[in-house]
């Protein structure tokens, strides 16, 4: 388990924009959360490293942006309809209903703390149900997607047709997922609207074991590339009674959250299954026709499938530190540059000095054109905004002081480190070297 706690990422993501409750003002709604102006940028950050590594600079990947409705086939198809449920239980005595897996002790109700009070556990489906168009019937059901994956299975056809790629070929999509989680909690761990970054990658079904070791490898690429410990994640071989219906092998990759080691993202390998039910229940043919005029064959399928909000939680996890300067508690956001939502702060020191502040807007100008995120910030004393660059993950403050404008000095600010508060002189002229790398 992390030495970080829940509640501490928690209130700094409330207190510094981040992240906060779904529908905070009319007191929330469980399982649902909101994303401030940090907290879009960093999740954005981390989404297009994902697209970047996975989807822009590979050379087997084709990507796809299916509807969140579909046809009510799709889910019957895929098997959701039927086996896509949680064990749930409910508390004779004051009847909150619990997931029956997820209990610290199988007979104490968590809520109420009595015990034996929970009957047969029954099978609850974690689909969010809907009507499409003005007609309530069964015909007009539709479901809220509870995985991006069948989005991918049901274009496989048509971006065949329309690309032609050759095996092994992945198809990448990112988007929102819906599940009626029986007990949402542990902050965005599990949402009951979240989004996953899914990927199916057909192969030979003679190739499927290598392509699978070769996707541990990516895996652990990409946690490496969020800034996770290599200690801190770790795979679990998944039990075939505990495997999703369509899965002949899962590989789990945990991580050590504030809330135990718990599962960040997984990796599946589906078979046939999911392309085989598409041509059953459809009538189309689903093969694939090697260009070299060998046999055709059914893809088979390796799905790493990433949880956005995981891997948020997980690089807020590492990100977070506290230590002490000049005798008081610091807290910082260690996040690795290319994650930050903001790269570069701006201070001029003081605000009633024009010169002063017009070299400061100058400098913050210059940044903004080359990086982009970078922020200007002139109210309160510098070592309180220094406090506050730290929490919120900037990782470089530059401030624009009375030695800028003259002197010896003149045309040079401080630099200061977010991680060591090492603070040096630079010019000006060198500082895009220092932050564009
Ligand atoms: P769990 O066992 O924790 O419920 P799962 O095995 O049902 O998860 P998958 O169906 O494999 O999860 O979903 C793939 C990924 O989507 C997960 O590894 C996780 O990162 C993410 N995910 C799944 N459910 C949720 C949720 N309720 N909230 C946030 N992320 C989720």
């Amino acid at each position: 388990m992390s030495d970080t706690k829940l509640e501490d990422i928690v209130s700094l993501c409330k207190r510094r924009g981040f992240i906060f409750p779904g529908s905070d003002i009319y007191g929330g709604l469980s399982g649902t959360w909101d994303y401030g102006p940090l907290g879009v940028q960093l999740k954005k950050n981390i989404m297009n490293l994902w697209w970047k590594m996975f989807v822009d600079d590979a050379e087997d990947m084709l990507c796809v942006d299916a509807a969140i409705l579909m046809n009510q086939k799709v889910w019957h198809a895929s098997g959701h309809v039927d086996t896509f449920t949680d064990p749930l239980v409910e508390c004779s005595n004051c009847h909150a209903r619990h997931r029956a897996d997820k209990l610290d002790d199988p007979n104490k109700c968590p809520s109420c703390n009595k015990t034996d009070t929970f009957g047969e556990a029954r099978h609850f489906n974690m689909m969010f149900k809907t009507n499409v168009g003005p007609v309530d019937d069964e015909a007009s059901i539709s479901y809220l997607r509870p995985e991006t994956a069948q989005g991918i299975f049901t274009n496989y056809k048509n971006i065949v047709d329309s690309s032609y790629p050759d095996v092994p070929f992945g198809i990448a999509q990112q988007g929102k997922a819906f599940r009626n989680e029986i007990s949402p909690r542990d902050f965005i761990f599990r949402s009951r609207e979240f989004e996953q970054m899914e990927i199916e990658y057909f192969v030979h079904p003679d190739q499927w074991a290598t392509s699978f070791e070769l996707w541990i490898e990516r895996i652990h690429s990409w946690c490496d590339a969020l800034g996770l410990p290599s200690d801190s994640v770790h795979e679990l071989e998944v039990a075939e009674t505990d495997r999703a219906h369509y899965s002949k092998r899962t590989v789990d990759f945990e991580f050590d959250f504030p809330i135990g080691r718990e599962e960040l993202l997984g990796l599946a390998y589906r078979t046939d299954f999911d392309l085989q039910n598409i041509q059953r229940v459809s009538g189309k043919n689903m093969e694939y026709r090697p260009k070299d005029g060998s046999a055709p064959f059914v893809p088979h399928v390796i799905e790493p499938s990433f949880g956005v909000e995981r891997a948020l939680m997980a690089v807020l996890t590492s990100a977070y530190h506290e230590d002490e300067q000049n005798g008081e508690k610091r807290i910082y956001l260690a996040l690795p540059t290319h994650l930050a939502p903001i790269k570069v702060a701006v201070l001029p020191l003081a605000k009633n000095k024009p010169e002063l502040v017009a070299k400061a807007r100058e400098v913050y100008a210059m940044l903004k054109a080359e990086i982009s995120n970078v922020m200007w910030v002139d109210t309160g004393n510098i070592g309180k905004n220094y406090r506050k660059m730290d929490e919120i993950g900037v990782p470089y403050c530059v401030t624009v002081d009375f030695d800028t404008l003259e002197g010896e000095t003149v045309d040079t600010v401080t630099v200061r480190h977010r991680d060591t508060t090492e603070q040096k002189r630079v010019g000006i002229s060198d500082l895009t070297n220092i932050f564009v790398k």
